[in-house]
């Protein structure tokens, strides 16, 4: 049975959308294997954990659909799948790896490690533990004296670590150039190393798919693996998402947090789509596809290895694609929910078919169509030199019987001809005199919907 996992820190405000993309891809693998995706807290890090934001994390992989059948919310043969609720699973492990020597009691103090660190640097190497604490004659003693302690991983200098990547193949790192990773902390937490081991061992994951920036971690897994006697799992690294710049994809020039591109009316279809296309391709170079089909074509072994760009431009761009692919009647209850059922529904449907070709995102609808729901309060262009024609406009749209789009463009056009104006002027004024904007959806369609009375008052308002 395949189990793929997701195991967020908390220590955000939210989902990223980086971990968005590997939750995806763990998602998708399960599915194609009639598998089992799951979800784990690491929470081993007390000093960075943020208030809400596991609850946060959970709700937005359930908005966009990721669903899981196991996880810290509604548990699952394999729970707790919160780490600080496994301590006493790591101590256990802890203890069995200090016994087999490959793991060993540190007491350094941190001046000590930070006088060892700036020696290293001045040398020009790379800082790492010195195994120091690794002679030490009868660390127990200590332990029991109530000491502080770390417990360290004892990896061997002259051995050499590889591993298969699902992707990227082969990958070899040698002992020397690893560090005794820290595995329990002086406050009896594990670090992730630890953690991630001991947990996806235990929960039965079959498949790692996390992202590159975890490559070097895979080395001490793998160590840790071997030294238990444990089956590996297999490992897969995707390529992490970048800005347009190529830069690491960074609060500071792309929003980052999943949620927020649901709240600014991007829809999750539309996301998810273009988060299949990050250092992935369609076999058919197909940009639009729904998440089904994506199951059925997608290979692991065929992801790239260079990271792709994560380009809002085009995102807005394909989700506008999927707006326009919906019915009408969908856009609606899309647009009903996205505005929380604020705005009128006669509205909203009657205004639909104006707009579906012209808005890219649900949060587009209201820029757009405000003028439907209140009058303009304010006009972007001045309008106060052309009374004398709004009163005119006025009489003639009074006129009308049958309150029509068509005839309203007919009698305006007539006007417009009378008066001898530019088409161009004349129909710029009484676009902005209704809608308040330069740019509205259609205008006479605009009219015909938003009712002669209505239409009149505007007028007059400006006569
Ligand atoms: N807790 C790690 C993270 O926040 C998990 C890395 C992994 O998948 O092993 O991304
Ligand atoms: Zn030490």
């Amino acid at each position: 049975m395949v189990r793929t996992r997701i195991p967020p820190s908390p220590t955000g405000e939210d989902l990223h959308i980086g971990n968005l993309h590997t939750a995806l891809i763990n998602w998708t693998f399960a599915k194609k294997n009639s598998g089992e995706f799951i979800v784990r807290i690491e929470d081993t890090d007390q000093t960075r954990l943020v208030k809400g934001s596991e609850e946060r994390i959970l709700k937005t992989l359930k908005e966009y659909g990721l669903n899981y059948t196991e996880g810290p919310d509604i548990g699952g043969n394999a729970g707790p799948y919160r780490q600080s609720e496994r301590l006493e699973t790591y101590q256990i492990y802890a203890k069995e790896l200090i016994e087999k020597g490959v793991a060993y009691y540190c007491f350094c103090t941190k001046e000590r490690l930070d006088v060892l660190r700036k020696k290293q640097q001045k040398e020009g190497l790379v800082p790492r533990y010195d195994k120091h604490c690794l002679a030490l004659k009868d660390p127990r003693k200590k332990v029991e004296a109530g000491e502080e302690y770390v417990v360290r991983l004892n990896i061997p200098q002259d051995i050499t670590i590889s591993f298969e990547d699902m992707i990227r193949g082969e990958i070899s790192f040698l002992g020397k150039d690893i560090d005794d990773q820290v595995l329990i902390k002086t406050d009896g937490f594990p670090t992730y190393h630890m953690a991630v081991v001991v947990d996806d061992h235990f929960m039965k994951i079959t498949h790692v798919i996390r992202g590159e920036d975890w490559i070097s971690s895979t080395p001490k897994h793998v160590f840790l693996y071997d030294s238990f006697g444990w089956e590996k799992p297999a490992f897969a690294h995707t390529p992490l998402l970048r800005n347009p710049d190529r830069s690491k994809l960074s609060k500071r020039k792309n929003p980052v947090w999943a949620s927020w591109y649901l709240k600014h009316g991007y829809l999750p279809e539309a996301v998810l789509n273009y988060l299949c296309l990050m250092g992935w391709s369609h076999p058919k170079q197909k940009e639009i596809f729904d998440l089904q089909e994506f199951v059925s074509v997608f290979e692991i072994k065929k992801m790239q290895t260079v990271g792709p760009v994560f380009d809002p431009i085009k995102l807005e761009w394909m989700n506008g694609e999927y707006i326009r692919k919906m019915s009408d009647q969908e856009l609606k209850s899309r647009l009903a929910e996205f505005y929380k059922s604020k705005l009128d529904e006669n509205i909203v449907e009657k205004t639909v078919p104006l707009v579906k070709e012209r808005i890219k995102k649900l949060s587009d609808y209201l820029s757009l169509c405000e003028f439907f729901f209140s009058p303009p309060e304010e006009y972007q262009v001045d309008l106060t030199k052309h009374k004398k024609i709004f009163k005119k406009v006025h009489d003639v749209l009074a006129k009308i019987s049958q309150w029509k789009a068509e005839t309203i463009g007919e009698k305006l056009q007539e006007l417009a001809k009378e008066e001898k104006l530019h088409n161009a002027d004349f129909f710029m004024w009484i676009r902005v005199a209704v809608t308040g904007k330069k740019i509205s959806p259609p205008l006479n369609e605009s009219m015909e919907i938003l009712g002669k009375k209505e239409c009149l008052a505007r007028f007059e308002k400006l006569e």
